[in-house]
């Protein structure tokens, strides 16, 4: 079952009980405490709040989502992308558990000729809060899920809320079992990539006073309304349904990893090492045309430095697997190719998208052309010497001559398997940043031009900003 078609199941499903269907809001979010939309519940947010009227009790969308915080898991676990489809159900104060939990079972288990998905009922597990009874019992009672298949989990897999005090409540997950090629037995508890997450029910149920941490919070009370809010990858939905290993390898991204091979004149599936770095290159060009297709612009900061660090990955890990200087070109063309029956603006907009993302490469090239020697020379000094940790005034030398940011020598280091002194690093970037600082207001005390100082001080305060990639946005 193709991508589209997951999309159009499930929207036609839940038109038909009363849902409104909203249409994806854009990847960035216009919510000042996320950098991108990382969930199907956040252009939905006000309602939830209780800051705004929502103007119907219930919707239904596919939401375009980025996880900065999965970037690192892409290509190496099976089932996280960078850039995703979020499925999602919306009560706002209108049904609850009692209905979202069989609607749920119904779509899933409802045969593909019927318009579900047709999925084998004993090869679903769920998972509950500890103390929820409630849901435990409509999954065995109403829906008749047999009681070994429901896992009892605690706060930190079964527990929602946004991390500060307000809604919060208990979920429960659907979980495929993938079978024992896979891994081991025993349910989500035991091994995640065997029990593959595809739905996530939350129901937001309490008012929370204080939240110290994502396992410890206290509960003020039960909320005025009572809401739902689902979300179930569509590309985990693909993986399971086209029945391939893995979520780089379904409609929408194979596309371009395919692309990705032939450019680099490699066979997929013939070493691991060659296969991790095609997934990257298919999962982080699909995101950057994504990001570029709704605005996103290559930066040093924010979502733009998440763009550059998508793209930059890309053109890495194409060389590494000794493509040409220039694929880009070819790897936006695939991704358009592979996204655009469901967002077909990605077509009209395929020049702006080509142009962006060829410049970025160009500049690119040129930080690795200057930059590559310099750090190969530190490596094989670093090796010489015994050490394993190559020192940070090196990192710094790459960053402040030669324009590596310091994400790209870490990952450079750990190939060559080597760690880098990122302390040292820093400190070194905080005393020059200081020093600009000083040299800043001695110039201007002497009433001298400071624009120039300001403008370095300001490079180098941005860059710093750069190691974390938190999807919460940071100071600036
Ligand atoms: P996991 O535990 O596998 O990392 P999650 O618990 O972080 O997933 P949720 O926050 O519950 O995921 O999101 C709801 C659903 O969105 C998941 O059940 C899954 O189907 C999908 N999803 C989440 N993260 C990703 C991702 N990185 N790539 C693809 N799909 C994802
Ligand atoms: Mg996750
Ligand atoms: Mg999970
Ligand atoms: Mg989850």
């Amino acid at each position: 079952m193709e991508s589209a078609e997951i999309a159009r199941r499930w929207l036609r499903f839940f038109e038909e009980r009363g849902h409104t269907v909203v249409p994806s809001a854009s990847l960035i979010a216009d919510d000042p405490t996320l950098l991108l939309v990382n969930a199907g519940m956040v252009p939905f947010k006000p309602f939830f709040l209780g800051e705004q009227a929502p103007p119907y009790p219930r919707a239904t969308s596919i939401q375009k989502c980025v996880r900065t915080l999965d970037i690192d898991e892409v290509g190496k676990t099976t089932r996280h992308a960078s850039f995703f489809q979020m499925c999602g159900n919306f009560s706002f104060g209108d049904y609850f558990k009692e209905q979202a939990i069989p609607m749920a079972w119904e779509l899933l288990t409802r045969s593909q000729s019927e318009g579900g998905f047709g999925f084998p009922e004993d090869r679903l597990w769920v998972t509950v809060l500890h103390e929820d009874d409630e849901s435990a019992d409509l999954w065995q009672k109403t829906v008749g899920v047999s009681p070994e298949r429901i896992q009892r989990r605690g706060p930190k897999d079964n527990y929602w809320h946004m991390g500060v005090p307000g809604p919060g409540g208990p979920c429960s997950e659907i979980y495929f079992d993938r079978g024992p090629e896979h891994g081991r037995e025993g349910g989500p508890e035991a091994d995640e990539e065997r029990y593959l997450e595809v739905w996530n029910l939350v129901f937001m149920q309490y008012e929370l006073s204080s939240v110290r941490s994502k396992v410890d919070f206290d509960v003020r009370g039960e909320l005025p309304a009572r809401n739902v809010d689902t979300g179930m990858g569509l590309e985990r939905m693909a993986t399971l349904l086209q029945g391939v290993d893995n979520l780089y390898e379904i409609d929408t991204t194979w596309q371009v990893l395919d692309r990705a091979a032939e450019l680099a004149g490699k066979k997929y599936g013939s070493d691991t090492r060659t296969d991790v770095a095609l997934r990257v290159v298919a999962d982080h060009a699909r995101t950057a045309v994504m990001l570029i297709g709704d605005g996103v612009a290559p930066g040093n900061e924010g979502r733009g430095y998440v763009l550059r660090r998508m793209m930059r990955r890309t053109i890495r890990n194409m060389r590494l697997l000794g493509a040409p200087e220039t694929s880009m070109a070819e790897l936006v063309d695939a991704s358009i190719g592979a996204m655009a029956p469901q967002y077909p603006e990605l077509e009209r907009d395929r020049q702006r998208i080509t142009q962006l993302a060829v410049a970025e490469e160009g500049s690119f090239n040129a930080t690795l052309r200057s930059g590559t020697a310099r750090f190969e020379s530190a490596a094989v000094e670093t090796k010489g010497s015994g050490a394993g940790v190559l020192p940070g005034h090196e990192a710094f030398r790459l960053h402040d001559t030669y324009g590596f940011p310091i994400d790209l020598t870490l990952e450079m280091a750990e190939e060559e398997g080597l760690t880098v002194d990122t302390e040292g690093f820093r400190r070194l970037m905080q005393e020059q940043r200081e020093r600009a600082r000083a040299d800043a207001k001695a110039k201007k005390t002497g009433h001298g031009d400071v624009s120039v100082y300001r403008e370095v001080a300001d490079r180098i305060g941005r860059a710093v900003t750069f190691t974390g990639y938190d999807e919460v946005v940071g100071e600036g």
